[in-house]
């Protein structure tokens, strides 16, 4: 019996499965459990205190009983963070399933997904789960958005992220502000890492009717366990995106805990959002004092341009550090990225980097 579950499905599901789906992978960078893990840009700093107050504190009714079908509580709390109307909010089981949702929103099967490339992996993936055809436009040669080429595409929706998720390079502002203006279709800006930059582009929401702008709990706040996410837009975008969607999405302690953090620890992610943006100037300093030439990061992590990246965080690995490596990235090449934590664990890093150089 068990020889007959693990045999090959593929004969089996062809013609039963989308055809797009023959392009999809399971998502699977490696997550075996490394003593210092800077490979998922979440927070290194821990958990907010509140936070894990709450989950030990918790009702058997968190439990038992449904959640808000559409998180009601936690739509007030981004509406107070953000300074927004709740009816702008749409809450999600992390902010990857309000980008699937606000894919499938927008565009009819066989339409296009246009967004730069290199850009965050998942969203060819979204792109072909709802069998869209994926249409990366490569970067102009700072790093900016082609608005010509992208507004040119004429698709239905254009993904921009910034800061960038793997470069950390951010969208000059006009840029987005023109495609929100002039695009075609709906806009989602991700702005995963809003909280480690200098600025972000919110009050473009007032400005375009088109504009959606996805945020997240993973990174700043360091819920990524909790999956929790959302996206801000014009109401009427928001309930599309809601519908498509559907109800009890993030889960009753998932909620309780994003709500806890946004309204009672604020203040500490502020204090760890300082923390990483000094790690990150100082783990650049130490990288460029070795000769690599890291790009400019406005996130929480450094994308280093290094021949072999997939051997070198092999060899990282043996020494206890985990990063993200990335295989001829289109312009760039090979690069590993690595997530900014407390300085103790970038020492560590940089030791492992120094042996793995010099054993080449
Ligand atoms: C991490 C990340 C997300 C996804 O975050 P979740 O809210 O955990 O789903 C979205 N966009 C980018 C660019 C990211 O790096």
């Amino acid at each position: 019996m068990n020889v007959e579950l693990n045999a090959e499905p593929r004969a089996v599901t062809r013609g039963l499965v989308r055809a797009s789906y023959e392009a999809i992978s399971l998502y699977s960078p490696n997550r075996a459990p490394c003593r210092i893990d800077l490979s998922d840009n979440t927070n290194l700093w821990g958990v907010p205190p509140s936070v894990r107050a709450l989950l030990h504190s918790s009702a058997d009714s968190a439990v038992t009983r449904y959640p808000r079908a559409y998180a009601d509580d936690l739509k007030r709390a981004i509406g107070a963070y953000l300074g927004v109307a709740p009816e702008w909010v749409v809450t999600g089981c992390g902010s990857d399933d309000v980008l699937d949702s606000t894919l499938r929103a927008f565009t009819e099967p066989g339409e296009t997904l246009a967004y730069p490339d290199p850009s965050f992996a998942m969203v060819e993936t979204f792109a072909r789960m709802n069998g869209l055809a994926p249409l990366p436009i490569p970067f102009t040669g700072d790093f900016d958005a082609d608005a010509d080429a992208l507004l040119g595409s004429r698709a239905p929706v254009i993904y921009l992220c910034s800061p960038n998720n793997p470069t950390g390079t951010i969208l000059d502002r006009r840029t987005v502000e023109r495609i929100a203006r002039e695009a075609s279709g709906v806009v989602i800006l991700d702005e995963a890492y809003a909280e480690f930059a200098d600025g972000d582009c919110l009050d473009l929401l007032s400005k375009s009717d088109r504009l959606v702008i996805t945020r997240t709990m993973s990174k700043a706040f360091g819920l990524a366990g909790l999956r929790v996410g959302y996206s801000v837009s014009a109401p009427n975008l928001a309930k599309e995106i809601e519908k498509s969607r559907g109800p009890y999405k993030v889960n009753s302690l998932a909620e309780r805990a994003a709500v806890t953090a946004l309204t009672e620890d604020r203040a500490w992610v502020a204090a760890r959002v300082a923390d990483a943006r000094e790690s990150r100037a100082r783990l650049i300093a130490e990288l460029v004092s070795r000769g690599f030439t890291p790009l400019s990061s406005q996130a929480n992590f450094v994308l280093v341009p290094i021949p072999r990246a997939e051997l070198v965080s092999v060899c990282l690995r043996e020494r206890g550090v985990a990063v993200r490596p990335f295989v001829a990235l289109r312009d760039i090449g090979d690069v590993i990225r690595i997530t900014v934590g407390p300085w103790s664990m970038m020492e560590e890093c940089l030791t492992a980097l120094d042996e793995v150089q010099s054993c080449e």
